[in-house]
């Protein structure tokens, strides 16, 4: 495949590139013998005045008009659309995904900031009444500096769904990106911060300690948070000492459940294929468990591997007919590799999935798909979060039981129900302990910009997307003149409980 050679990008806060206290390289990990690229890094004085310098920004920005603020975020929409054909193969050529879905990526950072500035202007403004009652107006106030923090998995999506509520809402915005893909999301949201005033939008990196900094900086007052749940429980206990709120999407280890009519023809099967494999399974709302009834388990095998053989291809992720690309890291790799070699040892059947680009596979870090059978559901490889390109298939007798063991989970991110019939999928879904449902569908294809995105239980708290992903950037002020006391009531009045 054909490659530019290294990049060299910086962190920036205040409009300006910052003097950098190290570098961060990215080797590519599909080919390690080429490097991608490097991003300068902050110490923890520079995270400090990344902050500041949002911070000077903020008693500004607060105060530009919502629907002025969702103007320059359409300017900065077009920015970063520009950016599509460049930043989308750096992308590919730094995590390893495949190369169109990295674009799509570019993309959709665009439709979003729209979908944020045609929604934001009607959930920020002022509500009022005056009536017997009295004379209430809630304000929808900006929080102040959001600290962003992101993992590399889809490192533009995971900000812009952070970014662009913030700033609609007039909060200003300090990112950390993760050093397993800092490079195309740095260049994507510098093409914003530059559409907007100085010191609205900033990106500085580094490692654990650079996200200590900011989530623990008493000048930061709201922290969002995507990633795993070891970082999040330390993420949130840096923030509860600053009694700092914070939204959290975390992981999940998603059921598909397929009902006993559930049709099993070649688009069904390639929509679950892809649900399961997108991103090499590195996607936190991927199809991680299968359930499907004992008596259909054959015809599911089949049909699953014969749809993985036509839509799977394994290879460089910038060859247009690949679409599984290498793992991100080789510790991520290992730890996949593992799960699949336990439940190998347990006595499962492992079925090798999809084919095979000319590409070394020994040069990078690449993993066959893999769909495993044969489990129970305590082996690690049904009870983990595999977060890569494997999945196991569980086989149930009785709904009811299937239901219950896709609920037995400390995670509840996403799931989905296949039927023939879409109101017994409904109705099924309502049993379901997830922040999220797909019918028919799994991961991607079920995203909605209008349907509020993340988790139950430890898959994290507050949400994405939607409405409710804008309110997250905002906090009321009340201001209330009750009736008694307009009024002029005597104090027995006035200090009555209200509702009485
Ligand atoms: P991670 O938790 O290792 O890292 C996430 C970010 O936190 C990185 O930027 C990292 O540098 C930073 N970080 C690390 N230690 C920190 C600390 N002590 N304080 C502050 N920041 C710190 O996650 P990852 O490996 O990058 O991503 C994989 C996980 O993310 C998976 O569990 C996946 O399911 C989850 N995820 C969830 C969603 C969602 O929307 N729910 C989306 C994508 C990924």
């Amino acid at each position: 495949m054909t490659s530019s050679g290294p990049v060299e990008i910086r962190s920036f806060a205040g409009g300006a590139d910052l003097a950098g206290d190290g570098w961060i390289e990215r080797v590519n990990p599909a080919r390690f013998t080429e490097v991608v690229g490097r991003v300068s890094t902050v110490d923890a004085a520079g995270a400090s005045a990344a902050v500041e310098a949002a911070h000077t920004a903020f008693s500004a920005w607060r105060h530009v008009d919502v629907a002025d603020r969702c103007a320059q975020l359409l300017v900065a929409a077009d920015a970063v659309g520009a950016t599509t054909e460049g930043l989308g193969p750096l992308l590919a050529r730094e995590l390893g995904k495949v190369v169109g879905d990295c674009r799509g990526e570019m993309g959709f950072a665009s439709a979003c900031l729209r979908s944020v500035a045609a929604s934001a202007p009607g959930i920020v403004a002022d509500r009022t009444v005056s009536d017997d009652a009295g004379r209430l107006t809630v304000q929808h106030l900006p929080f102040g500096v959001v600290a962003a923090i992101v993992p590399w998995n889809a490192p533009l999506i995971l900000s812009i769904l952070k970014v662009a509520p913030a700033l609609a809402c007039g909060n200003t915005a300090v990112v950390k990106p993760s050093p397993l893909a800092p490079l195309a999301v740095t260049r994507a949201l510098r093409s914003i911060a530059d559409a907007l005033p100085l010191g609205v939008l900033s990106v500085i990196h580094g490692g654990a300690e650079v996200g200590e900094t900011l989530v623990g900086h008493r000048l930061v007052r709201k922290v969002a948070f995507t990633g795993g749940g070891v970082t999040a429980r330390l993420v949130g206990a840096t923030a509860a000492r600053a009694i700092t709120p914070v939204v959290m999407e975390l992981g999940g280890n998603d059921p598909a459940i397929f009902l006993d009519d559930a049709p099993f023809d070649g688009a069904a099967m390639e929509r679950v294929v892809f649900g399961t494999f997108l991103t090499s399974g590195q996607v936190c709302m991927a199809a991680k468990r299968l359930y499907v009834p004992r008596a259909r388990a054959d015809e599911f095998t089949d049909a699953y591997v014969s749809a993985a053989e036509r839509v799977l291809r394994l290879g460089d992720p910038l060859d247009p007919t690949v679409t599984v690309g290498p793992m991100a890291s080789p510790q991520q790799r290992s730890f996949v590799a593992d799960l699949v070699g336990d439940a190998a040892s347990r006595g499962a059947t492992i079925h090798e999935l999809g084919t095979v680009a000319d590409v070394d596979l020994e040069g990078g870090w690449f993993l066959r798909p893999t769909l495993v059978t044969g489990v129970d559901d305590d082996w690690p490889i049904v009870a983990d979060e595999q977060f890569g390109p494997t999945v196991p298939l569980c086989l149930y007798d009785d709904l009811d039981d299937a239901i219950a063991r896709a609920n037995d989970s400390e995670l509840g991110l996403a799931s989905s129900v296949w039927s023939a019939d879409e109101d017994r999928a409904f109705e099924v879904a309502h049993r379901l302990e997830a922040g999220m449902t797909f019918i028919n569908c799994h991961n991607r294809a079920g995203m909605s910009l209008r349907a509020p995105f993340g988790g139950v239980k430890q898959s994290g708290s507050g949400r994405e997307f939607a409405d409710e992903g804008i309110a997250e950037y905002l906090q009321t002020h009340s201001i209330h003149a009750p009736a008694a006391v307009r009024a002029g009531g005597p104090a027995t009045a006035a200090n009555a409980y209200p509702g009485q």
